[in-house]
């Protein structure tokens, strides 16, 4: 790694500002945007996603690509899109569609001298801290947290397009602290590249909860609405903070604030940022190729604190100071690493739990129903998936806001799995939807149980934080396995979302079982 020292101060601005409303903002490609908006939309079913995707080569591969690699991995191979659509479930494929958008564009605009090569190296680092943190912190959906990582620096690429001449400097830019890399964009162009990103997200159709995330978490406080939001947030603030230590800077200045986003998060005391570092570093390079970033070598967290050191040497008087500070987070992280063995098996269970309800996650889920397919099949055990979708939850949300939605989800979790059989796996596959695999239950009992659980959980309405009372129906789409009968995890899943998707089409509030007429399409 190169020698590296403090940055700078931002010279004074010597250019003609811009206004962000000069901007031409470039646009994504219409197959692409046709399946994010497909992708966002609840009332597309799998299988038509999986034809728009299919219409389009490039983001086809892109899909393939990602599905099998290591941010986004279902712990099997995935070698078509039908199965990337039924193991990831929308809200991923549209997250993949975001970032190959991005690259698309990108890859599409002349962006004179601009270095795209170190711009992206640059995102992928942001990406790859922000995967590992959602994961170390049990965000629901770390796959979300990277592309969030990924394209929010995306504005610097409109600068670059939009003012060729200030090229070199938005570049030379890209190697201050994230602050006064911001006040340096604002002295050259009159903006930021986060209020950039903040106009183009609008128009690609990037979903709010990520656009608010991106645009607020430069704050000096974070202050958003939603839980899920500011956690995301907060991870993109922890990963500026990571890649200022990486690729500017590994001052001790440096190192405290990153350690301090970190004790700030929940469970981000148990943190080694050590770990952070390395691991961000790792998952650079799985997802280099990928995504078709080239990246050079990332230095080690102990490279970082040896360059700190010799920083430290150089420019401050109070060396002994800082050398203590520094031997003593050494010290601290001697003591994380002993207990790294205890994290690691806590990170297992992460793994495959749902963080929110306690219930398997889609993978541990797809992994219990993958066995049960192989014992019908192989064993002559008949099996039933059972997908359950809470009806119009986006109302409960709405109007009683986010932490009453979760409170429903937790409840739906336990009065479901009270009502389940010793062998009976329930898992959440995200959002408000939950799947049941019956092991065991004949073909032609499925249909009873699916309309049990469905009673179980119209019948009492849910008690709010608030006290408040709420109803809530769900719809249940179902299949079964006879014994000896070979499906596929894949066919498996695509049949009772089919099912499901009946049950929303014809009124919501009642239990479908899946036809060979629904296939139709
Ligand atoms: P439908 O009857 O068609 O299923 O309508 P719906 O409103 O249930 O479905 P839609 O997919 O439109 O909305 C799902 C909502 O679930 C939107 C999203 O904000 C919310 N949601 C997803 N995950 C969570 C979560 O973890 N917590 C909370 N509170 N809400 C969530
Ligand atoms: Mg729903
Ligand atoms: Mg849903």
């Amino acid at each position: 790694m190169s020698e590296l020292v403090a940055s700078t101060a931002t010279p004074p601005a010597t250019r003609p500002r811009f206004g962000p409303s000069e901007l031409t903002l470039p646009s994504p490609p219409l197959g692409l945007a046709l399946v994010l908006e497909a992708a966002e939309n609840e009332d597309t079913s799998l299988q038509r996603l999986g034809w728009l995707i299919n219409r389009e080569p490039s983001l086809t591969t892109h899909v393939l690509k990602l599905s099998n690699s290591a941010a986004y991995s279902v712990g099997r191979q995935v070698s078509s899109v039908s199965q990337a659509t039924v193991y990831l479930g929308a809200r991923t494929i549209r997250n993949m569609t975001l970032s190959h958008i991005v690259r698309t564009v990108s890859l599409s605009v002349d962006v004179g001298t601009f270095d795209t090569t170190l711009f992206w190296e640059h995102s992928l680092r942001r990406a790859g801290a922000a995967h590992v943190l959602a994961t170390r912190l049990a965000f629901d959906d770390p796959g979300e947290a990277f592309t969030a990582g990924l394209i929010q620096d995306l504005g610097l690429l409109v600068m670059a397009v939009q003012w060729p001449d200030l090229a070199p400097e938005i570049e030379a830019a890209m190697a201050l602290p994230i602050d006064e890399r911001r006040a340096r964009e604002v002295a050259l162009t009159g903006t930021t590249h986060d209020a950039i990103f903040a106009l183009i997200a609008d128009s690609w159709g990037v979903p709010q909860e990520i656009t608010r995330a991106i645009a607020e978490h430069h704050a000096e406080v974070i202050k958003l609405p939603n839980r899920r939001g500011q956690v995301l947030a907060e991870i993109l603030r922890l990963s500026d903070a990571v890649a200022d230590l990486t690729q500017v800077s590994p001052t001790p200045d440096a190192l405290t604030r990153a350690r301090g986003c970190l004790d700030n998060l929940r469970g981000g005391k148990r943190i080694s940022l050590e770990t952070v570092i390395d691991e961000t570093v790792r998952a650079m390079s799985e997802m280099s190729s990928a995504l078709e970033i080239r990246v050079r070598p990332q230095p080690s967290y102990e490279e970082l604190i040896r360059v700190a050191h010799r920083v430290v040497a150089k420019v401050s008087a109070r060396y002994e100071d800082e050398t203590r500070r520094l031997e003593a987070m050494l010290a601290q992280q001697v003591a994380l690493r002993r207990d790294l063995e205890s994290k690691n098996e806590q990170l297992a269970r992460l793994a495959t739990t749902d963080p929110l309800t306690g219930v398997a996650n889609r993978r541990a889920l797809c992994d219990h129903l993958d066995v049960a397919l192989q014992r019908a099949r192989d064993h002559g055990e008949p099996v039933t998936l059972l997908m359950i979708d809470l009806d119009r939850f986006k109302l409960v949300n709405d109007t009683h806001g986010h932490d009453a939605g979760d409170a429903v989800l937790k409840e739906t979790a336990t009065r479901l799995s009270g009502a389940l059989r010793g062998g009976d796996v329930l898992g959440r596959l995200g959002g408000e939807e939950f799947a049941v695999v019956l092991v065991g239950c004949l073909p032609e009992h499925g249909p009873y149980v699916a309309e049990r659980l469905r009673i179980m959980l119209g019948l009492r309405p849910f008690r709010l934080p608030s006290g408040d009372l709420v109803k809530v129906t769900t719809s249940i789409g179902g299949t079964s396995v006879a014994p000896g009968q070979a499906l596929t995890l894949e066919e498996t899943l695509k049949r009772s979302d089919l099912a499901l998707y009946a049950c929303k089409h014809s009124g919501r509030n009642r239990v479908s079982w899946y036809t060979p007429e629904l296939e139709a399409p």
